[in-house]
């Protein structure tokens, strides 16, 4: 199957349905948006492409980013969307190593990609400009023909540890990540709607696809990224609208002193990085029974385990606060194991690796078979986080393996530290690492956003977790190091802490 008969299907039976937003507006229904996909397919076909060759997207946020992926999978190729906040030397990586020879930049992004761009890149095509608009003068085509086994997304891995890897998905892992969200995450009907201010290149790009499905609004805010001024006026103006945010962008949301009429909100759905108790019960003040989580990675798109809405609101639960600082249960359509160093099996309540496998989970990486041997092993996909599994069957996530802190032989858990130290009233931000030392082996650091002091941190500390837990420095700063996706980079925090420590001579 071609994910891209989704499309085709909408656009024959309900063409007037409106199909893609751009702001409070309707910009394109279902039988434009069709039209316009199966006219770029037949449009690339004649720039000599052939079925299964990768097509490049280096673009912001932007309402032709549907006609286009759609369009490339209507052609029967694979899209390869990178971030369009990665460094120009990045994009030139990905574009090389996808092999891509055509590749479309939003206005701007081109200068960027033409300056590292590798021989292989052919023809770099500017979204709106009239190199473009002329593709959609070719006749319509019809839907090529893909196995489930395909590659319909070449996804490129955050890389917060060295290269970016290709997570290669196919139509069959895009179609069964749609059903997933669907059926645990957010059911949406046609007229709903999905904003997309978190990047559509990643995870909220790959709620593009259900909502095709279901005949929703794919809505792009007009800025083109995340303005809580203009995302509540969207919620209003549209109603019965979803979106995905990473935890910081939640954060926002809540911080904000706008009004909002919270019930004009279908989901707001959370993950990608930690979402810290504290500020999910923020959260949920705020937005009320309105918020769910995911907990996924490229390999498994976001696709591993969802808390539901009615998880997260449901106050009268006994184990209420436990289940909202898990990541909930697996999806439906995969199975979850946490796994020691052997991977063998462990029990309810021991801690060890994430393991996941299931019709989400992708083949392996593109051009590197060995990493793709080591990550999925025994048919497993190794996900590098911690997680311990409770005997109702919700995950808590840890960190990942290479985060958690050995300290005379005791496990830490970066994460537990750092909920702790997220109630003090005067802490935004706080990440927590493990630092070199020659008696404990590590011991236990904590870089701060705020104005506590550390002897108030501690005395929370000491009224909360284990004595062999609590930081034995504090280091209050006025940023955390991030990636373009808000995630904390642990690795560069330790990188900075040793620079630190080396500069005072210590
Ligand atoms: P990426 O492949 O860039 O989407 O990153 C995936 C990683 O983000 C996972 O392996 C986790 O370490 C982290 N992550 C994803 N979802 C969550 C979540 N709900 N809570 C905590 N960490 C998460």
């Amino acid at each position: 199957m071609n994910i891209a008969a989704w499309l085709s299907r909408a656009g024959l039976s309900h063409p007037g349905l409106a199909a893609v937003g751009q702001g409070p507006r309707v910009a394109q229904s279902y039988g434009e948006l069709a039209a316009r996909a199966a006219r770029l397919a037949r449009a690339l076909h004649r720039l000599g492409l052939e079925p299964g060759e990768r097509v490049a997207i280096v673009a912001k946020n932007c309402v032709e980013y549907v006609e286009t992926i759609f369009g490339i999978w209507h052609g029967g190729f694979a899209a390869v969307p990178a971030n369009a906040k990665l460094h120009a030397r990045e994009l030139g990586y990905i574009l090389e190593h996808s092999g891509a020879r055509v590749c479309f930049a939003t206005p701007g992004l081109d200068a960027e990609v033409a300056a590292h761009a590798p021989s292989s890149l052919e023809r770099l095509i500017v979204i709106g400009s009239p190199e473009y608009e002329a593709l959609f003068a070719a006749d319509p085509a019809p839907v090529t023909p893909r196995d489930g086994d395909d590659l319909a997304w070449l996804f490129y891995t955050s890389g917060t540890t060295g290269r970016p890897k290709g997570a290669m998905l196919t139509h069959r892992n895009l179609a069964q990540a749609s059903f997933a969200y669907l059926t645990d995450v957010d059911p949406a009907a046609p007229g709903d709607s999905v904003l997309h201010a978190a990047p559509m290149s990643h995870g909220s790009g790959l709620y593009m696809m259900a909502h095709v499905a279901r005949m929703a609004v794919n809505v792009v805010p007009e800025s083109g990224s995340f303005e809580p001024d203009e995302i509540f006026r969207l919620f209003e103006a549209w109603g019965r609208m979803s979106m995905f945010a990473a935890p910081t962008m939640v954060k926002r949301m809540v911080d904000h002193d706008g009004a909002v009429d919270p019930s004009s909100v279908r989901t707001i759905v959370y993950g990608g990085a930690p979402m810290y108790v504290e500020d999910a019960l923020r959260a949920l003040d705020r937005f009320g029974p309105r918020l769910a989580q995911i907990y996924g990675q490229g390999e498994a798109p976001m696709t591993i385990t969802a808390l539901s809405k009615q998880d997260i609101a449901d106050r009268e639960h006994p184990r209420w606060l436990e289940r909202l600082g898990s990541a909930g249960r697996p999806y439906a359509c995969v199975e979850v194991m946490i796994a020691d160093g052997e991977d063998r099996a462990l029990p309810a309540g021991e801690a060890g690796e994430i393991l996941c496998r299931g019709d989400v989970v992708m083949p392996g990486y593109w051009r590197n078979p060995d990493a793709t041997a080591q990550t999925l092993r025994g048919g497993w996909l190794h996900t590098g986080d911690v997680g311990v599994i409770d005997p109702d069957g919700y995950l808590t996530l840890k960190d990942r393996s290479k985060d958690m802190i050995i300290s005379g032989g005791s496990n830490i858990y970066p994460r537990e530290v750092e909920e702790v130290l997220l109630k003090h009233a005067a802490v935004r931000e706080a990440s927590v690492i493990g630092r070199p030392h020659p008696e404990w082996g590590e011991v236990v650091v904590a870089y701060v956003v705020g104005e506590a002091g550390a002897n108030e941190l501690d005395e929370l500390c000491l009224g909360e977790i284990a004595r062999f837990k609590r930081p034995k420095d504090y280091v209050f700063v006025e940023a955390l190091p991030k990636n373009n996706y808000g995630k904390i980079l642990k690795t560069e925090l330790r990188e900075l802490d040793a620079k630190r420590r080396e500069k005072a001579g210590a």
